[in-house]
Parts: structure tokens; sequence; C-alpha cells
């Protein structure tokens, strides 16, 4: 019998092309391969930093690239120094299997009504729970400036005064989808209880490396609202004004 949040019938595909690799590490179209140590919602502190500068020096290459997803890449290792980078650059941080990315938030950003860092933090450790049939990219925004792109992510939370405002199903690929309004003026506990039936519900529906958004498209956003407890649509559809 599966745990909970386990997957019954599918799993993530596995990406051929890094099969075998550590997480972090990918393998290039040249041949070489890059190193994108974790760096949790885009913090790394002044040590971590010291020792990707210090292996990059040691070893000499070329450079240090920041990616989209507000991480620190090191592309164009040689095979035959990978293992030695790996080994000098030492136990990077736990692994993660999604992505969550978030702005600064209310703690430091004069807009911020909520606070997306301590949201998003507790987001990602809830979403290592589950196996999830693709991968499932976060956006956490600390108002609606939303700086972390929340519409175009699986899930979104945009933080405004009365609580947070959930998002599914979006994303920012080539077939562009915005995310659906789940829930507004909700707790973090709540988000929680709210995402937890929802992907629930992905999990055991959507099919194997199928993304949210073409889940949605294929199912409709009124089944996945369907999981929701009767009360919360209630209180929803009070709050938007579709009684
Ligand atoms: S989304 Fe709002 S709180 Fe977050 S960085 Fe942008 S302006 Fe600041």
């Amino acid at each position: 019998m599966p745990l909970p949040h386990q997957s019954r019938n599918h799993t993530m595909p596995e990406n051929k092309e890094n099969a075998g690799l550590p997480k972090g590490v990918r393998r290039q179209r040249n041949g070489c391969y890059s190193i994108t140590p974790r760096m949790p919602l885009g913090v790394v502190s002044a040590e971590k930093l010291a020792r990707i500068q210090h292996v990059v020096e040691v070893f000499q290459l070329e450079e240090i690239r920041v990616t989209a997803g507000q991480r620190l890449m090191i592309p164009n290792i040689p095979k035959e120094r990978l293992q030695a980078v790996l080994e000098t650059l030492g136990l990077m941080g736990d692994t993660c299997k999604q992505y969550v990315q978030a702005c600064p938030g209310a703690v430091t950003c004069r807009m911020g009504m909520r606070d997306s860092q301590t949201m998003g933090l507790e987001l990602e450790s809830f979403l290592n729970q589950f196996d999830l049939p693709a991968k499932v990219k976060s956006g956490v925004a600390g108002c609606s400036m939303c700086c972390a792109e929340s519409y175009v992510r699986d899930i979104g939370l945009v933080g405004r005064k009365n609580g947070w405002t959930i998002l599914f199903g979006g994303n920012a690929g080539k077939r562009v989808r915005k995310g659906d309004e789940l829930a507004r003026n909700v707790s973090e506990d709540e988000v929680l209880d709210i995402l937890a039936k929802v992907l629930d519900f992905y999990r055991e529906n959507a099919k194997a490396g199928e993304r949210t958004a073409r889940f949605v498209e294929r199912v409709g956003i009124e089944s996945i609202r369907r999981v929701m407890s009767k009360a919360e649509i209630q209180e929803q559809d009070g709050e938007n004004g579709h009684v």
C-alpha cells in the first residue's frame, strides 16, 4: 500500500541525459558538465559563496552563471575534473525534489504584504513529501507585484493584506499558461491544506510527465476545485462574489 503522497501509478520520468549523475550535476551538449549547488529560494551564505569561488579559481574554470531560477551554476567542467570539483566543493546542502522560487517578501521589501521567504521554505519542505508525476515549479511573491512570477508557475502564491492567493496550473514555457486562482485570503496552514488535496488529485489522475498546465487543460479547473472541501469553495465563492 503506498504511503501518503506517494505515487501509485506514475512517477516522474528520469532524464536519460543526466541518469546516474549526482543531484545538481548536468551533462552539457559539448561533453562538459555543470554543477548547480543547492540554493534554497536564491539565498546563499558567504561561506558557500567563498567555496564556489575557491573551486572556480583552483580548477581554473571559466565562469559562474546566475540561472533564471535564482541559483549559481558552474558550467563547462571537463569530465576528467568533475569528481575532483565535486569533492573540493563538498556537500552543498540537502537535495530537494521540487523547485521553489520566492521574492524577498515583507521582511526586507517595503512593498511586501507577506513573508514569502518563510512561506517558500515551508512550501519546499511540504512539496518534498510528494512523489509527483512531473516537476512542479512554485513561485511565492510577497505582494501583488508578483516578482516571483507566481502566475506562470505550477503553484503560485501571492501575498495580500488578508492572506495568500493560491494559483495552480501556470507555465512559462513555449505554451504559456496563466495559473487559475484556487483560493484567496487564506492562512499559511490553509495554503498547505488546500495544496495537499489538489496535489493528491494531480498525483492520482495525471499522466506520467504531465505538467500541471496541461493537466488542468485536460481535466478542467472545476474538477480540481471540487477536491477542495465544500466549505473552502463556499468561502471563496462568497469572497469572489460568485454566489
Ligand atoms: S513581489 Fe512584492 S514583496 Fe516581493 S519583491 Fe516584489 S514588490 Fe517586493
